[in-house]
């Protein structure tokens, strides 16, 4: 293996930076050519290729976003854009890929190493809902946004003596939700894993006010459903005024955490390590604070369990 290329591809993450940076700083290191492809399997249909050298990824370690750009790619979905990316990989003389993204990302690596393209996923999405690993790069800056905007909530909530619906973004899952709503102490945590009757929200809401409470946070993950349709049914219920914050974009961006930074820099080094020793369709995940590997395979079909015992925790602590 002489020649490597690293992309980001499907929904962006704050570390994705920091992990290009370990793909490209131990592929040089390891005397080996590295280029970047811009913008995702798009770039690998047109031939984005940019050789990239230490200087390339010099202070991008605490940026969110990625420096390569990432894209939703139509036409990877097809055997004429795959082939096509093949086509041009094998025109730039590169032996192996490393993929940053999530499961459609990852199930993209599939079809490349299909056809013969050695290839190793990086996990990295906010929403953390990817299985064989522990944790995704960008999740752990993402909660402590969430808790920053709960905190700030909570000021006003309080001084207004309001409750507060906050929706927070996950796609089909809850996991961002969960972490944020024990990390910034939510009176109710509403995620598509496990259904919770509206009335018992309402009626934390009633008990939480009898004993003093002067405000309530109810966390809503996207993917239970319209957030407003939320909000309302709790005001109609409990007859008390209710605002909807819906937090957005601003939970993609910002400087990656202190761990983000490090579990990419891990997974950049590790992902390297795997295609220079000759493994291919396998993602790096980390398990108990453990680098390991999985077959894409069984990571793209597995569903990644929430914990129930975070769950019950937090249920537990907001009474
Ligand atoms: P994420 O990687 O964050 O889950 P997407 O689901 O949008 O984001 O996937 C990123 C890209 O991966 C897609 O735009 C597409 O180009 C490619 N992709 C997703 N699923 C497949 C698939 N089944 N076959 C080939 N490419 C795919």
């Amino acid at each position: 293996m002489k020649r490597i290329a690293v992309l980001t591809s499907g929904g962006d993450s704050p570390g994705m930076n920091a992990a290009i940076r370990a793909v490209v700083r131990t592929a040089i290191y390891n005397n080996i050519d590295i280029y970047g492809v811009k913008r995702g399997y798009s770039g690998l249909i047109h031939g984005e290729f940019i050789k990239m050298n230490l200087g390339s990824v010099a202070d991008i370690i605490q940026r969110g976003g990625t420096i390569l750009h990432t894209s939703r790619c139509q036409e990877f979905y097809t055997d004429e854009g795959r082939e096509k990316a093949v086509a041009k990989l094998r025109a730039n003389r590169i032996d192996g890929l490393v993929v940053i993204g999530g499961d459609g990302t990852f199930r993209g690596a599939l079809e490349l190493e299909k056809r013969q393209i050695p290839v190793i996923g990086i996990p990295g999405t906010i929403d953390n809902d990817i299985a064989c690993t522990d944790l995704t790069i960008g999740f752990d800056t993402t909660v402590n946004t969430v808790v920053d905007a709960i905190n700030k909530i909570r000021d006003t909530a309080t001084s207004l003596e309001r409750i507060f619906v906050i929706e927070v973004m996950g796609r089909d899952s809850g996991f961002i939700t969960l972490a944020a709503g024990l990390a910034g102490g939510a009176e109710s945590i509403l995620i598509p894993e496990i259904p919770v009757d509206i009335n018992t929200v309402v009626d934390n809401i009633e008990r939480g006010i009898k004993r003093g409470k002067r405000h309530s946070i109810i966390l809503v993950a996207e993917g239970i459903g319209d957030v407003r349709t939320i909000a309302q049914k709790i005001t109609e219920l409990s007859g008390l005024d209710t605002r909807l914050s819906i937090l957005g974009y601003i939970q993609r961006g910002g400087t990656p955490t202190a761990s983000d930074r490090i579990l990419a820099s891990q997974m950049g080094a590790e992902a390297v390590r795997l295609l220079l020793s000759g493994s291919s369709g396998k993602m790096v995940g980390i398990i108990g604070n453990k680098l390991e590997s999985f077959d894409i395979e069984l990571v793209i079909t597995q569903n990644k369990q929430i914990d129930n015992n975070e769950y019950n925790l937090a249920r537990m602590l907001s009474i």
